[in-house]
C-alpha cells in the first residue's frame, strides 16, 4: 500500500487531489492506514505534507484531532447503515472546528448497500467547500457505478488471491465475448490487439479458452432452443453458421488440451488467432 499513499501525497501537493477519494486493495488495516496519513496530510500545516511535527499532525498522530470523523461499516454486508449516511451528512454541514477542512474517513464501504451508497451520492458529489472525503473498501466492484464516477480511485493490491481469481475469471469472459464477436465480424486486425493480452498470461489464455468453448456451446444450443438466447448470441448465431461455432469450439478445446504439454504460449497464441480466422468452408 505504500505506492498507493505515495500517489496520494504527490496529487496532494502537486494539489491535484480530488475532493473525494477512494482507497481499496491491500488490507483493512492497510487500508485505514493510509486513509488516516492521507487525513494528516490534508490537514497538515508543514511544507511537505504530512510533516509530522505541527499542531494538526500530533492531533492526527493520535487520532484525536477534531476535525478528521471516521465512520465505519462493520464486516457483514449492510453494516454502513443509512444512518451513518445520515449522520455523515448532518456534520459535513458544520464547519471545522480549527482547520481549513474537514476530511470524513469512511471504512469498510463494501458493506454499504445500495440504499446507503444512494444516500452518499449526494454530498459526494457536492460537498461544501470545507469537506473531503477518504473512502476505503475492499474492491472498488463493491460500490456503484454512480458512486466511483465522482472519487478518485487508488489501488493497493488486491484485496485476496480469491478477489484476484474472481477479477481473472470476470475478465476472461469478458474477453471469450470479445474474441466471439470479432471473429463473427471477421476483423483480424482486432482479434490479434484484443489477445495480445494473454501472450503474458498463461493462466488468463487458459481460462479464456474454457471461457470461449462454453460460450460458444451457449450460442449452437440457443441456435436450436430460442428460448434460451438473448442479444448477444442473436447477434452471433445472424452471423456466422453452426458450423463455423463448431469449428471455434474445436479450436478452442483443443488450445486448452496443447496448454497442458507446456509449449510456447506465444506460438500457441499465434496458431490460435490463424485458426479462428480461417473459415472453416475454405480449409483444406
Ligand atoms: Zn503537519
Amino acid at each position: 500500500m505504500e505506492h498507493v499513499l505515495r500517489q496520494i501525497l504527490d496529487d496532494l501537493q502537486n494539489d491535484k487531489l480530488s475532493h473525494a477519494v477512494l482507497i481499496e486493495g491491500g488490507t483493512a488495516a492497510e487500508r485505514e492506514e493510509t486513509a488516516r496519513q492521507t487525513a494528516q496530510a490534508i490537514l497538515c500545516g508543514g511544507q511537505t505534507k504530512p510533516c509530522g511535527v505541527c499542531a494538526s499532525c500530533v492531533k492526527a498522530a493520535a487520532n484525536s484531532h477534531p476535525d478528521i470523523l471516521v465512520f465505519s461499516g462493520g464486516t457483514t454486508p449492510g453494516s454502513f447503515k443509512v444512518d451513518t449516511v445520515r449522520e455523515i451528512r448532518a456534520q459535513a454541514s458544520i464547519l471545522p472546528n480549527e482547520s481549513e477542512y474537514k476530511v470524513f474517513l469512511l471504512l469498510a464501504c463494501e458493506t454499504m448497500l445500495p440504499a446507503a451508497q444512494n444516500a452518499l451520492l449526494k454530498i459526494i458529489e457536492e460537498p461544501p467547500y470545507f469537506v473531503r472525503f477518504v473512502l476505503c473498501c475492499s474492491t472498488q466492484r463493491a460500490m456503484l457505478d454512480t458512486i466511483l464516477s465522482r472519487v478518485t480511485v487508488y489501488s493497493g493490491p488486491s484485496a485476496s488471491s480469491a478477489d484476484a481469481d474472481d477479477e481473472k475469471a470476470a475478465q476472461a469472459n469478458a474477453l471469450a465475448r470479445t474474441i466471439l464477436r470479432t471473429i463473427a465480424s471477421q476483423d483480424e486486425a482486432r482479434l490479434l490487439r484484443e489477445t495480445a493480452i494473454l501472450e503474458k498470461d498463461k493462466d488468463l489464455f487458459r481460462l479464456t479458452c474454457t471461457a470461449l468453448a462454453s460460450l460458444t456451446a451457449d450460442v449452437l444450443v440457443s441456435s436450436v432452443r430460442p428460448e434460451l438466447s438473448d442479444a448477444f448470441k442473436e447477434e452471433i448465431v445472424s452471423r456466422v453458421s453452426a458450423k463455423h461455432l463448431l469449428y471455434y469450439l474445436d479450436i478452442a478445446n483443443k488450445t486448452v488440451q496443447s496448454m497442458q504439454w507446456n509449449c510456447n504460449a506465444n506460438l500457441l497464441l499465434n496458431i490460435f488467432c490463424a485458426q479462428l480466422c480461417t473459415d472453416p468452408n475454405e480449409r483444406i
